[in-house]
């Protein structure tokens, strides 16, 4: 079959010094296909509603995110049983070296309906590598990630929140996740500190950076989410903060702004 084909497909060429002759007539019919509409374009259907991603409408009540660096560290067991004792989703920015390290974890955060984003291969300053460097090593902790739970993820949290419009160009298809509060948790250590800070400092639409890698954070945990509940707050993943998905490009600190604690 396939050499009768390829036969059948050569008699079509010319052969080799043959001379092209003109067509003798050529017919053009101007008539339109019965099937294109004159007048008005079609009417394009209406884009379904989109449903929240964590099944609260952030655009309207007061949410926040809780998010983990630096991890999947050896606290990443009990972190994740205390998050599903309490019934809360996270994020977890991991670095491709821990992810490597400890690829069980990051299939457990996935599996358990946290979000997960790059967190650099090995913590290094974006700034400190050239653009195109930064956003290797941030593919190189996506695809550790993606071996690990089986998730492409989009997102990266530049380490120290250190980045710049060149390197966001750069990193095509990247979304950057930076935070507006910071619990300070790998500074003081102080279970009562990091609580004061996660409760009391988060907007509607905040962004609450914390570490995986503290253990005094997971102490502080059920303190922290009976807090901001009390607040009046929904606590849910970064992309739950938005009801469409994050378009890539841009470098967000917090999510809608709406809605109002309560206290
Ligand atoms: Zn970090």
């Amino acid at each position: 079959m396939l050499a009768l084909g390829v036969a059948c497909f050569m008699a079509l060429l010319p052969t080799k010094g043959t001379v092209a002759q003109p067509a003798a007539r050529v017919t053009i019919d101007v008539t339109p296909p019965p099937e294109v509409a004159k007048g008005e374009p079609p009417t394009p259907p209406a884009p379904e509603p989109s449903e929240p991603p964590d099944g609260v409408d952030c655009s309207v009540v007061a949410c926040v995110a809780l998010t983990f660096d630096d991890g999947p560290s050896a606290y990443d067991a009990a972190l994740l049983d205390k998050l599903d004792e309490l019934g809360v989703k996270a994020t977890f920015f991991n670095t491709g070296q821990n992810t490597a390290n400890r690829p069980e974890a990051v299939k457990r955060q996935v599996e358990s309906g946290h979000q997960v984003g790059g967190h650099s291969w090995n913590h290094r300053d974006m700034k400190k590598l050239t653009a195109a460097d930064a956003c290797a090593d941030a593919d190189r902790t996506a695809r550790a990630i993606r071996d690990a739970a089986g998730v492409e993820t989009t997102l990266v949290r530049p380490p120290y929140g250190s980045w710049n419009d060149e390197i966001l160009a750069a990193c095509a298809g990247k979304t950057f996740v930076l935070w507006d509060v910071d619990t300070e948790d790998w500074l003081t250590h102080d279970p009562a500190k990091i609580t004061a800070h996660a409760v009391n400092d988060p907007k509607p639409g905040s962004i609450i950076l914390m570490h995986d890698t503290v253990a005094e954070t997971i102490d502080a945990l059920p303190g922290i989410v009976s807090g901001l509940k009390a607040r009046g707050f929904e606590l849910v993943t970064v992309a739950g903060l938005f009801n469409d998905p994050i378009a890539p490009g841009q470098a967000i600190y917090f999510g809608p702004r709406a809605g109002a604690p309560t206290s």
